[in-house]
């Protein structure tokens, strides 16, 4: 993977509206896009309503996956936030990183905070971080 992941700007505000909708909990969701602009979020339920770990259930998805395919577009990315700690992978999350090839945005809901968005490349147990480049709209 790039060391730059590229976003469409309303998914950032997407992302963050989501995290601070549900502050008591890690909020989390998929990203799509196609040809590696993300483009569409996928807000998914954290089946394990907790505030220091998520879960999207397996149901949920596949229905996710084939919505994606239904619109021509491919995964690229999963987000949750971290509603206390900051928002870095958590050991948790370095252990259950099953997409080394895609990217996992961490928000926070925080306010004040000065990267309430970031994004990671989790690989074998390394943390990269991503520089998120914004795409304009219309690509
Ligand atoms: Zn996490």
């Amino acid at each position: 993977m790039a060391d730059e992941i590229r976003v469409r700007a309303e998914i950032l505000e997407e992302m963050l509206r989501h995290a601070r909708r549900e502050p008591e909990v890690e909020c989390c969701g998929a990203l799509a896009g196609r040809d590696v602009v993300i483009t569409k979020s996928f807000p998914a339920i954290n089946v394990l309503a907790s505030p220091v770990a998520y879960e999207i259930s397996p149901q949920e998805l596949f229905r996710i996956f084939h919505r994606m395919r239904e619109e021509g577009l491919e995964h690229i990315a999963l987000y949750h936030s971290h509603p206390l700690g900051e928002n870095f992978p958590s050991a948790r999350d370095i252990a259950q990183a099953y997409y080394p090839n895609e990217a996992y945005f961490i928000i926070s809901p925080q306010v004040g905070v000065p990267r309430p968005v970031r994004a990671f490349s989790i690989r074998d147990d390394m943390v990269r971080e991503l520089r998120i480049e914004i795409a304009a709209a219309g690509l």
